[in-house]
Parts: C-alpha cells; sequence; structure tokens
C-alpha cells in the first residue's frame, strides 16, 4: 500500500459550478503559497488557507477529475529558487494530513483500521509537537554535516548549507555513533523572545517588520549572505531521520526520538507516547490550552504518528503528499476578528512615540485582548487600519498581539483615516521627526510619559536588574514624587518607600538593598540602562568594551565612536547628543556621587588582541564548538564572518574544511588553526 492517486476514469461529470469555483480556488492557493513559501510574506491567514484547501480537497474528492496533477492538493511547499544550489533528498519530505479536531483524529484511526485492520494501531502512538517553522534536511557523512536543504517541492530542496552552520542548534559533529550517510529531518525555527527583539530593531531602524517568526526564520534561511542569516537567532529540533534505503534507524518513532537526542540534535519538549487516540486528544488539549503559552517558539498543533516504523511502511503515503501514518491534529487558530475601537499613542523611554489599537476585548490564543501595539505611524499607514474597521488579532503562545490588518469588506462608511499626533500625548511638546527613520518623538527628556518607561527600563533585567522594582512600583513613586529619574532611586530610604501603600517594614527595606546592589552593575549595563536612543544592549557592549569607561565614552569625539566596529553613525550621534546634553550630564555625575561603577571589568582584556580582526571558522576545531569559537574571537574584539572574502583577515580551519578553506587559500588569506587561535586571543 503506496500511493493512492485517483482513479479518473470512473469520475461523474463535473458541473459548470463546481469547475469554476475549483478553477478559483486552485489560483487563489497557488498565488497565496507562492507568497507563503517563496516570498516569506503570506497574503492569507493560515486559517484561511486550510479552509480553502478543504474546499478544494471536497470538491476533488466529489469530482476526481478536478484532481490534476498540476493541483495544490497534491504538491508540497513550492519549487526550487534560484540562487542556490538543488538538494536531491534521500526519499520525498512530504506534507501532514490535517485533523482539527478531537473527532477527526478519532475519524482518521478509525480509517486506518478500516484499511488495515485493527493491528496498524496496536503499537501505539508517538505525539510530538508541531513546530511552526521551516523544514529542513540536514545531511551528516559519518557524523559529520555535510550539507542542509530546504523541503522546496518535497523531492529537491535548496542547498541551504552555509546558511544552516550558523545555526548554533545544529550541531556539526553528531555525538556518539552514527551511521556512514544519514539524512536528518526538522524544523528550523525563531523564539518568540528573539523575534519580538528582531522586529523591534527593525522598526527602529525602519526597516519592515515580519509578519510572524515562521516567515522570519524561512526568510532568513534563504538569504543569500549567510553573514544576514548568522545575525538571526535561528533554532533547530529534529524529528525524523532516514537513512540511504529510506528507512529510519530504529523500529519506533519513540526510539528515533531518543537517538536523535543522544547525537546531540535538540528534540522538542512534551513528547509522549499514547496507548490510544483518546490519549491523544487529552495530550492535545492539554498543549492547547495551557503549555502552548507558556512555549518560547510558535506551534500550529501536535503530530501523531503510528509508532512502529515497519507498519508506518507498510501503511505508505496519500496522493504522493502525506503520510497515511502520521496527521497534524491542528489547534484552533490563534486568529480572531474584532472591532479597532480606537488608536492611541504611547510615550516610550527614548521619546518615541508609538501608537497602539484599543480594541473590543476578544478571546484569542485562550486571552483576551484589549491593546495590541502598531509599532509605528507608517504601519498603520500601510495596513490602511481605519478607526472603526473590524481587524484581525493574532496571538501566539505569550508573545503580544498583533494588528494582522483590517477585513476591508466588513467596512460600512463610518470608518475613519487615523492621523499621527503632532505633539506628545503626555506633556504636549511638538514631536520631532526621526532623521533616519519611520517614527516621531517627544524630544522632551523630562516627559513625565518618557519617565516612567525610562525608569521600567533602567530599572529592567538586561540593565541594572533591580530585583522588585516592577513596573506599577515605579508608577507609584512617579505618582508621589519621590523619583523623576534614575539617580532620584539611589536617594530613596525605606522611612519614605514604606510610607506608600502596599509596602510594608520588610519590602521596602527589600527594595533599597536591591537598589544600591546594582551600583555593582558594570558600564556596560549602566549604558544600555540610561536609554540613550539607538543603544540597544549590544552596541552599549561594545563601546563599554572599547572605551572601558563612561567618561572615556563621554569625552570620545564622533570619528571615535564611529570607529568602533559594529557602532554607525546614528547611533555615535545618538550617544554624542546624550553626552552633550546638560540634563544628561547632571545625570550622570549624581549616579557618579552615588558611587555608581562607570568601569567595564573585562574591558581591557577584551580590547586589542583581535581588535578589529574579521575572522571566519570553517570545518570541525579540536576543542571548541563553533559558539565557544566565536565567543572567543568577540571576548577580544574580533568580528566571525560566515563567508571568506578580500575582508577577511584569517580563517580558522578545524578538520573537514570545505569550500571556505579552498576560497582563503585562492584569495591568499591567513589560515590558522585553534591552537594558534588560542595564542592570538590571549595576545
Ligand atoms: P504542514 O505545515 O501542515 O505540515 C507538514 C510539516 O510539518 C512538515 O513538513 C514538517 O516540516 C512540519 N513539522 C513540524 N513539526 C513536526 C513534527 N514533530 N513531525 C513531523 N513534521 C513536523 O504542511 P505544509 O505542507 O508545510 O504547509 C501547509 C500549511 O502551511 C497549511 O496548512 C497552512 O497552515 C500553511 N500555509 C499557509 C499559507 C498562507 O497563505 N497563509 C500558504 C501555504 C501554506
Amino acid at each position: 500500500m503506496t500511493d493512492d492517486t485517483a482513479d479518473h476514469s470512473a469520475s461523474p461529470p463535473v458541473p459548470p459550478a463546481a469547475l469554476t469555483r475549483s478553477a478559483e480556488l486552485h489560483a487563489l492557493l497557488t498565488r497565496a503559497s507562492h507568497d507563503y513559501y517563496v516570498l516569506d510574506r503570506p497574503s492569507l491567514s493560515d486559517a484561511e488557507y486550510d479552509a480553502r484547501f478543504r474546499e478544494l480537497q471536497g470538491l476533488e474528492t466529489t469530482w476526481p477529475a478536478l484532481r490534476t496533477p498540476d493541483s495544490p492538493t497534491v504538491r508540497v511547499g513550492a519549487p526550487v529558487q534560484s540562487g542556490f544550489g538543488r538538494h536531491a533528498h534521500l526519499v520525498p519530505m512530504l506534507s501532514l494530513g490535517n485533523a482539527f479536531s478531537a473527532d477527526e483524529l478519532i475519524e482518521w484511526e478509525a480509517k486506518l483500521v478500516r484499511m488495515a485492520g485493527r493491528d496498524v494501531v496496536d503499537s501505539g502512538y508517538t505525539v510530538e509537537l508541531k513546530i511552526d517553522g521551516a523544514a529542513v534536511a540536514l545531511t551528516y557523512e559519518h557524523g559529520l554535516l555535510v550539507t542542509g536543504a530546504t523541503r522546496g517541492d518535497g523531492t529537491t530542496g535548496e542547498n541551504i548549507t552555509a546558511n544552516i552552520r550558523t545555526v548554533r542548534d545544529v550541531p556539526l559533529r553528531l555525538t556518539g555513533d552514527a551511521p556512514p550517510r544519514l539524512e536528518i529531518r526538522g524544523e528550523i525555527y525563531l523564539p518568540f523572545d528573539k523575534f519580538e527583539r528582531m522586529n523591534e530593531a527593525r522598526v527602529q531602524s525602519g526597516e519592515p517588520v515580519f509578519a510572524n517568526p515562521r516567515n522570519a526564520a524561512a526568510g532568513a534561511l534563504r538569504q543569500l549572505d549567510p553573514g544576514i542569516t548568522a545575525q538571526r537567532p535561528l533554532r533547530f529540533f529534529g524529528y525524523t531521520a532516514v537513512l540511504p534505503d529510506g528507512r529510519p534507524p530504529c523500529e519506533t518513532q519513540w526510539a528515533l526520538l531518543d537517538q536523535l537526542a543522544a547525537w546531540g540534535i535538540p528534540v522538542a519538549p512534551h513528547r509522549v507516547r499514547c496507548a490510544t487516540i483518546a490519549d491523544v486528544n487529552a495530550w492535545a488539549h492539554d498543549v492547547e490550552h495551557t503549555v502552548r503559552a507558556e512555549l518560547n517558539f510558535a506551534i500550529d498543533g501536535g503530530v501523531v504518528k503510528v509508532d512502529r516504523v515497519a507498519v508506518q511502511q507498510d501503511l505508505g503515503i496519500i496522493g504522493g503528499r502525506e503520510p497515511r501514518w502520521a496527521t497534524a491534529r491542528k489547534f484552533a487558530a490563534d486568529i480572531a476578528e474584532t472591532r479597532l475601537l480606537d488608536i492611541k499613542v504611547n510615550t516610550g523611554r527614548t521619546g518615541v512615540l508609538t501608537p497602539y489599537a484599543v480594541l473590543e476585548p476578544v478571546l484569542v490564543g485562550g486571552t483576551t485582548v484589549t491593546y495590541a501595539t502598531l509599532h509605528n505611524a507608517d504601519l498603520v499607514a500601510t495596513k490602511d487600519l481605519r478607526v472603526g474597521d473590524t481587524v484581525q488579532i493574532k496571538r501566539a503562545g505569550d508573545v503580544i498581539p498583533q494588528v494582522i490588518g483590517p477585513v476591508p469588506d466588513k467596512r460600512d462608511g463610518t470608518q475613519h483615516p487615523w492621523t499621527p499626533p503632532l505633539e506628545c500625548p503626555s506633556c504636549h511638546t511638538v514631536v520631532a521627526r526621526e532623521e533616519d527613520g519611520v517614527g516621531v518623538y517627544c524630544p522632551n527628556v523630562a516627559c513625565p510619559g518618557r519617565q516612567l518607561e525610562g525608569l521600567v527600563h533602567f530599572a529592567a533585567r538586561d540593565c541594572m536588574d533591580v530585583e522588585g522594582l516592577s513596573y506599577q512600583r515605579i508608577a507609584q513613586l512617579l505618582e508621589a514624587e519621590l523619583v523623576h529619574d534614575p539617580a532620584d532611586l539611589y536617594e530613596l530610604s525605606v522611612a519614605q518607600v514604606v510610607s506608600l501603600d502596599r509596602f510594608a517594614e520588610k519590602s521596602a527595606e527589600n527594595l533599597v538593598t536591591a537598589i544600591a546592589a546594582s551600583k555593582q552593575q558594570p558600564l556596560s549595563r549602566l549604558m544600555f540602562a540610561l536609554g540613550i536612543r539607538h543603544v540597544g544592549g549590544q552596541a552599549a557592549q561594545l563601546l563599554a568594551r572599547r572605551f572601558g569607561t563612561l567618561d572615556a565614552i563621554a569625552g570620545a569625539s564622533l570619528e571615535e565612536i564611529t570607529a568602533v566596529r559594529g557602532i554607525g553613525e546614528v547611533i555615535a550621534r545618538s550617544v554624542r547628543a546624550f553626552f552633550d546634553n546638560p540634563t544628561s550630564q547632571s545625570l550622570v555625575e549624581r549616579l557618579r556621587a552615588h558611587g555608581l561603577r562607570f568601569d567595564e571589568p573585562e574591558a581591557q582584556q577584551a580590547s586589542g588582541t583581535l581588535d578589529g580582526a574579521v575572522v571566519v571558522i570553517t570545518g570541525t576545531l579540536p576543542t571548541l564548538s563553533r559558539t565557544e569559537a566565536t565567543a572567543l574571537v568577540e571576548r577580544a574584539a574580533g568580528r566571525v564572518t560566515g563567508s571568506v572574502s578580500k575582508k577577511t583577515t584569517f580563517v580558522v580551519a578545524g578538520a573537514e574544511a570545505g569550500s571556505k578553506l579552498e576560497k582563503a587559500q585562492a584569495l591568499g588569506i591567513a589560515v590558522i588553526d585553534e591552537a594558534e587561535l588560542q595564542r592570538r586571543v590571549t595576545g
């Protein structure tokens, strides 16, 4: 039992209406697939796509003649795009059938049993999270990663080896014994927190934001410059492996997942073995309603697989597109429709004004959503959002809710476009437009809106990390006029804090102690905490490491700041503007008087040894992993890139170094080994 493509000979005549509708759906789904797989910019929601897909499947089941070989229902993914080499998969990478409810899953099992007998489900099921990322196939030879490829059209994928090598979860060498040749399959994804940070950075630099982590991950994987891929913190979960004979290397799916983990491949959490479909449905209910919200990555369901590989092989595939022995138990879409009641504006810590949507409360992804960020005024215009619109809201896991866009068909003429504010909603100062970007900001450094957000940022975990200084507590301190800026925090007494609502002697003492402890935070954190426009955590670190003290940064010229690798002119100008401003100067002096640490402990050892060097690492190093070697270079103020060019200072080559080594030799670039790298970084 392998393939059951439709038998067209017995097909009843197709009525014209069905013919027209199927042609419409055909065109719609083909265009949507192109937007989704090739452009990484979906034009339909997944729920809409799935609904139309099922409608077409329904028509094709009734009139099999409609199921032409180019129908979206018999195709997987999208053809290989130019710009990449091609990679032929050992066995096709398939799609999955779907069950959208507990009943549909019961029906799926019943069908298997009707077709092949009760025995096929006796061994039970392995059930895994369905990671909503981009499918890849990794080829290992004698345990070493040799190729990484996209799924492509299922038979042939794009060769993206250089990009895959930048994904830190993908081991370059498998642990323990591995077969001579093996293809490991899994999903590349982008964690929610990283995705949010990446989108924030894109907003700041005026680039368009990504619609969701899946598209961001798929787009990052298909970059022609691996350097760009390397900047996106991609992760990987493996879920299967195939040997050259097309069979998995284990007898059950469960054992296969254990084997992957033993080889050092990350395997998604929350997998279970279920004896019955009722158990699978109970698991799905728990994951959908509890586990999902706690995950830091997107899932769109669970995957249910008949556990025994021999049974899987017997059951085969359906229509050349999906295995019969597995199906996706998809969750209800995390998308809801509601009304956009208003668009308001919030003043952020650096003064940036961010519009947000005020929504008619709606339940999505298990939570009631009332507000959603709209990122910036241009985005509101690009999406053509109008106050009064019916809008689609998306929320996945604990990600901030997003407005996907309006539903223009539901407009009745009462909607009206939104005009961005001309003054700050908090202090009414006339707004200024960012020189470089898309946003507007409030230039008043004493703006109360900026103060709250600025203090929240100052105390945040990756800044001064003041335990117990929550958003609410800062709002309380501001309201009581006990603090206005960060230096005021260090002047707070226990007696002042205890006078506030919801504070007892002990909690007030703890807070004052936590604030005092934060004085020991290094310069890199303080630089970030100060909330200088455009200076994120990474830029703060680069500056702290390069200059060593706050006074050295404050005294550096624009040219000296721009000369720091990784710091562009926009950041440099902003740093200069901050230190040239009398209000910031007096803040800095008050922080100094309170004894804050103005230096970077690692600065001296870090700067210098590889200062400005552009380093490429290739092959397997004897002791260091790729991540460790990269960290070593970066600590010594060097920069690691993914490809060899004339700008490369030297290449660190390990065992099985491939084309990068050849290219370095061709360009006459120095090639060193790990021992030499260790010598160079220690100076
Ligand atoms: P799919 O995403 O429904 O399922 C198959 C894929 O699931 C596999 O290729 C694999 O990569 C992945 N997967 C994740 N975790 C897995 C696990 N543990 N075990 C096995 N596989 C796992 O199918 P598809 O063909 O990739 O895409 C179809 C889906 O993509 C549609 O249902 C729709 O939701 C979406 N889509 C949306 C649009 C749009 O316009 N919005 C267009 C095309 C496709």
